[in-house]
């Protein structure tokens, strides 16, 4: 019988949180696989999450420039969507994306292994389903980086065209007359952001009292604002109480926020109800990791309570669940595998960006969680209406809002909603990793004319001196 390949580090699952481990590892000088079940690389973020979902946005966008065009003084006479040239550039940014993990993962010399991975006893991990000749491979350290999927409703089946998750949304056939999501959390008002802007009638359904849930309050109602001047149907408080399968699509029966019973009928249905981790049958009932609800319980290191087995990414209890934290724990855990100084991961530095239109970033405590925590808060909001570049792009929607603590101005959470600000957070997130302060950001001097000087000016607008407004 052929002998165990024994490793340093074997990784369960390649997506964000998995190939970076697996690189970082292979970077310390350790012996590394990984193991990836499907035959492709980059795991949800890659092939059915972040990359395709941003490609679309780009396209949605610049079919918006077209429609307003003489705006700008441009006048097109003929334009129109070619929904598989569409299609085909964003299959062909995910393939090139993927390749390029692949690459980087061969050119680390990551051992690449094909097959479901299982955890078969202290340090093992059978394979099935691969071409990979060994049926067992031996770790000193086990990373489970296996993600998660989307959530459906009770009783409901997606179907790839009438019913649908991230997966079978992004590969319609053809753009839909009309759609109604379920859920406005970030994938939910990304693809109501997307359709609508193709043509499709959107309407968002959400459970809670508002839109993007997670968000500081002030960033929700803009948006619901901006989302109903679009055109988009926004029903917060609406409870779900069945969808069936009807001859033209779907028809979805909700208890609104009136308590009175409603019936939405559309071509295609969304749902967008969240995630759940892809922790069934990887052998975690033969070890002492902890699970909660499904989700792996680790310590500040990733480390489950096996020793030897970290967890990171998507199936970690109480993360967030997005790409950047995946591959910052993976880093983390082996890191701490290897022994090497590190730190752990601080969530409340988390930022969080969602890319519908208008766009959303925000990073630390909401102004409601800072009153809760018993900080005395002081809040500085500068809108985007006042900005010179955002009057340039021709988007003046939004705001920038820094939430602080008194007496030191401290920045507990700044909130972004407007023009590319996706791109403007980073800078809150590194003023909040130095412990910056209001007065430390409204005396870094910003490029005129930028859209982050919208940050800058919020920053004087903790002291109610925002020269622009
Ligand atoms: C529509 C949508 C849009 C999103 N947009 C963003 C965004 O803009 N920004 C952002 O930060 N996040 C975004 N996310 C979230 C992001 O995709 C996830 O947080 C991220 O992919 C999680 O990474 P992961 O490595 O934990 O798992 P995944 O990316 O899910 O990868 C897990 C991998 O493990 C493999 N696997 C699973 N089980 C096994 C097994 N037993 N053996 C071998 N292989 C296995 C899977 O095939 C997969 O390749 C989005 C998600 C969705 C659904």
């Amino acid at each position: 019988m052929a002998e165990t390949p024994k490793y340093d580090v074997v990784v369960i699952g390649s997506g964000p949180g998995g190939y970076v481990a697996a690189i970082r590892a292979a970077q310390l000088g350790l012996k590394t696989a990984i193991v990836e079940k499907d035959n492709k690389f980059g795991g949800t973020c890659l092939h059915v999450g972040c990359i395709p979902t941003k490609a679309l946005l780009v396209n949605a966008e610049i079919y918006d420039h077209f429609k307003n065009a003489k705006d700008y003084g441009i006048f097109c006479k003929e334009f129109s969507l070619d929904w598989t040239a569409v299609q085909a550039r964003k299959a062909k940014i995910v393939t090139r994306l993927a390749k390029g993990v692949e690459f980087l993962l061969k050119k680390n010399k990551v051992e690449i292994i094909h097959g479901f991975g299982r955890l078969s006893g202290p340090g093992r991990i059978s394979l099935t389903g691969g071409e990979s000749q060994a049926q067992e491979l031996a770790a000193k350290n086990i990373v489970l980086a296996t993600g998660s999927e989307a959530k459906l409703l009770p009783g409901l089946e997606a179907d790839g065209k009438t019913i649908l998750t991230n997966r079978e949304v992004l590969d319609l056939g053809q753009i839909p007359k009309s759609m109604i999501v379920i859920g406005a959390g970030a994938v939910g008002v990304e693809f109501a952001s997307i359709f609508h802007r193709f043509g499709t009638k959107v309407t968002v359904l959400e459970m809670l009292p508002r839109a993007v849930p997670l968000e500081d309050e002030d960033i929700s109602a803009e948006l619901e604002k901006a989302f109903r001047k679009q055109g988009i149907a926004v029903h917060t408080q609406a409870k779900v109480e069945k969808a069936t399968r009807t001859a033209g699509g779907v028809s979805v029966a909700f208890t609104s926020s009136d308590g009175k019973p409603q019936t939405l009928a559309a071509e295609t249905l969304l749902v967008a109800v969240g995630r759940a981790p892809n922790t069934q049958g990887i052998g975690l009932e033969k070890t002492r990791v902890r699970t909660e609800r499904g989700f792996v319980k680790v310590g500040p290191y990733m480390q489950t309570d096996e020793p030897g087995v970290y967890a990171i990414g998507d199936i970690v209890a109480g993360s967030p669940l997005l790409a950047h934290v995946a591959s910052m724990e993976g880093i983390v855990a082996v890191m701490h595998a290897a022994g090497q100084p590190t730190e752990p991961i601080n969530y409340q530095h988390v930022p969080n960006c969602t890319y519908c239109e208008p766009e959303i970033a925000s990073v630390g405590l909401t102004e409601g969680q800072a009153r809760d925590a018993g900080h005395t808060v002081k809040v500085g909001k500068f809108p985007f209406a006042g900005n010179s570049k955002a009057g340039i792009l021709g988007t003046r929607e939004g705001f920038v809002k820094i939430v602080c603590a008194e007496p030191y101005g401290e920045i507990l959470g700044v909130h972004m909603i407007g023009p590319r600000v996706t791109e403007s957070i980073a800078e809150a997130v590194v003023a909040m990793r130095l412990e910056g302060t209001a007065f430390d950001l409204s005396h870094t001097m910003h490029a005129h004319p930028t859209l982050a000087e919208a940050v800058l000016e919020a920053a004087h607008a903790v002291e109610g001196k925002a020269i622009h407004i």
